[in-house]
């Protein structure tokens, strides 16, 4: 089976746990510190700061941004549940705009009608890996005074403009969860070019402390261990290589899958470059056979095929009792019922992508 995700662990993120085991040092110390440090540098963003998942990233990142109880956040409901929760867990309310069908990502057109007096912030996701509309979002945000928090936990190394993916925003969230383009197991990022933005994440991830036993706001244990730092400071060592290769097969797919009728392929929109987390196709209206049908076809032929997202975020429980209903975000509804990731990751081979091309074909044809 070609899987959809498979973290590359070699030699060095081996040795590097090593001897952090070894060092008797294991929480947060030097190898978060250098994790930080290399983070900053290739997002070109003064501060990078290390939490133990992308969703303490994103929960510390809103903090930052100064998210309070009963302010609003728009966001998009086509993403991971991830994006949103953390705005609930602040007590806020997340404001949903539908998205562009072409890129997945949030259509900056629909955002200005969902501003009102309690907006804070803007958390637009750079979906799969492919970066949003940024200058488009920065004037709305500009225009109204709001915080953009940067969901970048899909594109590390992406960039829309020569700018890296984590600082298009105000503040950058990353994920090294282990189906990320670089991972180490758990943990997640949160950059930002604000003193005082870096200083409040510092406190929120240690229980609110501003110094030795003084804890000036209820914080949380978001620390991230050097266990996971040492691998994390190899993987991003190695991103620019994996991107490389994804972006290959990417490319291979494409040309592979070209001329195939039922399926509509990735599009990469002007001034940016996609880092391909996931490698998603559309199946239009003409295809020969059901999503369920297609997926389970790939399956049958060695093709691990992903679904992300099956649905869009405004129809589970906790997300529609704020007032939303189906009907509501017709683009994400409709793509949450289409899409389908194929592999992408480094480890697929020129020879998995003929595996792959061969067999969408043949389910789309024969059914
Ligand atoms: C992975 C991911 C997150 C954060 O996930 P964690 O599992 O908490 O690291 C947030 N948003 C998006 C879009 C993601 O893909």
């Amino acid at each position: 089976m070609i899987s959809i995700a498979s973290p590359i662990v070699e030699s060095e993120e081996i040795k590097a746990v090593n001897d952090v085991l070894e060092s008797g040092m294991l929480a947060q110390g030097p190898k978060t510190a250098q994790l930080e440090e290399d983070w900053a540098k290739y997002c070109g963003t003064k501060y990078a700061l290390a939490v133990n998942s992308g969703t303490a990233a994103i929960h510390s990142a809103l903090y930052a941004a100064g998210v309070r109880e009963g302010d609003e956040v728009i966001t998009t409901p086509y993403s991971f549940i991830a994006t949103i929760n953390p705005i609930l867990m602040l007590g806020a309310r997340p404001i949903l705009v539908d998205i562009y069908p072409a890129t997945f990502n949030i259509d900056v057109t629909k955002i200005e009608a969902a501003v009102t007096s309690k907006t804070k912030a803007i958390v637009p996701v750079d979906l799969y890996g492919q970066p949003c509309e940024w200058d488009e979002l920065r004037a709305v945000a500009d225009k109204h005074n709001l915080m953009i928090i940067e969901d970048a936990c899909q594109a590390i190394g992406a960039d829309y403009k020569g700018k890296k993916a984590g600082a298009l925003g105000d503040l950058g969230c990353f994920s090294l969860y282990a189906t990320k383009n670089i991972m180490c197991g758990e943990g997640g990022i949160v950059t930002t070019n604000s003193d005082e933005q870096a200083a409040a994440i510092r406190s929120f991830r240690q229980h609110g402390m501003v110094a030795p036993y003084e804890y000036a706001e209820l914080g949380y244990n978001y620390r991230m261990s050097d266990l996971h730092a040492a691998i994390a400071v190899e993987q991003l060592k190695k991103v620019d290589n994996f991107t490389v290769r994804r972006q290959h097969v990417a490319s291979e797919l494409n040309k592979a899958l070209n001329d195939i009728k039922g399926v509509q392929l990735p599009s990469v929109a002007p001034d940016r470059s996609h880092v391909y987390h996931q490698y998603t196709v559309v199946l239009t209206d003409d295809a020969s056979v059901s999503r369920d049908e297609f997926v389970a076809g790939l399956r049958e032929r060695g093709v691990g095929a992903g679904i992300y997202y099956p649905k869009p975020l405004h129809v589970y429980p906790h997300i529609a009792k704020l007032g939303y209903k189906v009907g509501d975000f017709p683009v994400a509804e409709d793509l949450a019922a289409r899409v389908v990731s194929l592999p992408v990751h480094p480890k697929v081979s020129d020879e998995d992508v003929i595996t792959i091309a061969k067999a969408v074909k043949e389910v789309l044809t024969n059914g």
